[in-house]
């Protein structure tokens, strides 16, 4: 279904979870965290799109170490509830891995599925080393066995839009993080 009106797209939005403000601050601070933990390393980050594009652009802006980008995207298939599957790689990266340090930058860390997917097929590749950062994390639904490495919130078990995350595509361009409301 298309949305048009801007009315429309706020009636899916139930309320604020975290504002602009908490997120460009927690950001900011992860950046100074990368900064000190990669210093003098060669660091490529690492984002699987499309929903972590935002916060990516917005850590990499506070990164003030030298550091290189570059996209994923997977399709996943799972039967059932099982942790794992099989995925499809549609976009990789052209770095030969082994001569960086690996940081995935992720948007929010569901059942982990996908996400241990793709670092079970990065880690072949034999990177210096490879860590995950994430914007949200919902541990309660985990299925996977999976930790990030660096969340910057721990969200219950609730379907969020904003910053980069979609529901039907819509609502990635709002500069917070909300709660979809009941559809
Ligand atoms: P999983 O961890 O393999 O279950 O899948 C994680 C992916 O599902 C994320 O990268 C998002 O694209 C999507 N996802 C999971 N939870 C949410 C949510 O609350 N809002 C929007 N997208 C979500
Ligand atoms: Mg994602």
């Amino acid at each position: 279904m298309m949305i048009t009106s801007k009315e429309e797209l706020e009636k899916g939005i139930k309320s604020v979870l975290i504002s602009a403000e908490e997120i460009q601050e927690a950001v900011k601070n992860a950046a100074a965290l990368i900064d000190r933990e990669y210093q003098g390393k060669p660091l490529l980050l690492v984002s699987i799109l499309k929903g972590a594009f935002v916060f990516l652009a917005d850590l990499m802006k506070n990164i003030t170490v030298p550091c290189e980008v570059a996209f994923m995207a997977a399709e996943s298939y799972y039967e059932g509830t099982s942790s794992s599957g099989e995925v499809k790689i549609t976009l990789d990266v052209k770095q030969d891995l082994s001569r960086y340090n690996v940081l995935i930058v992720e948007d929010i860390i569901d059942t982990g599925r996908t996400l241990k997917d793709v670092t079970e097929m990065l880690r072949k590749r034999e990177p210096l080393s490879l860590r995950i950062i994430t914007l949200l994390d919902k541990p309660e639904r985990r299925v996977a066995d999976l930790e990030p490495d660096w969340t910057l919130f721990t969200i219950p078990d609730k379907f969020v839009i904003g910053y980069g995350l979609d529901h039907g595509e819509y609502y990635r361009n709002l500069p917070y993080v909300g709660e979809l409301a009941p559809q």
